[in-house]
């Protein structure tokens, strides 16, 4: 989508962080990181946000994308200490880019609940 600073970076327009990459999704580092690792996990192709994914390829991304944050994860040695994947939707979670993206987090301990 036009204007989408995430499409950009899927597209390799704009240059990220990329530490993976497989033909539906990216993971690259956040450059605004909360924690030690900080990886944004996105689709491709422009989906605004969790819900939106609709039908059988709309589940099938998802499930793409949680498995391929999963395997980033062990990847990036996450796997002992554990890790946090979240996606915000909305103005009330604060979600800031309408591209959606699972924040991967790992390295310190995690508070809970986030703010
Ligand atoms: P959210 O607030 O949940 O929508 O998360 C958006 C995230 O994107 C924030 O953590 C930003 O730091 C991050 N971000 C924005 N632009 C870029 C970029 N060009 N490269 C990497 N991370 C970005």
């Amino acid at each position: 989508m036009a204007d989408c600073i995430f499409c950009k970076i899927a597209s390799r327009e704009i240059q990220a962080n990329e530490v993976a990459r497989t033909d539906d999704a990216v993971a690259f580092r956040d450059t605004d990181p909360k924690a030690p690792t900080h990886i944004l996990i996105i689709p491709t192709r422009h989906v605004a946000a969790v819900r939106d994914p609709s039908g059988e390829a709309g589940e099938q991304l998802l499930g793409h994308l949680l498995a391929f944050a999963a395997t980033t994860a062990t990847a990036l040695g996450l796997d002992e200490g554990g890790y946090r994947i979240v996606t915000n939707t909305g103005n009330d979670a604060g979600q800031s880019v309408p591209h959606l993206h699972f924040h991967l987090l790992g390295g310190r301990r995690l508070g809970w609940p986030p703010g």
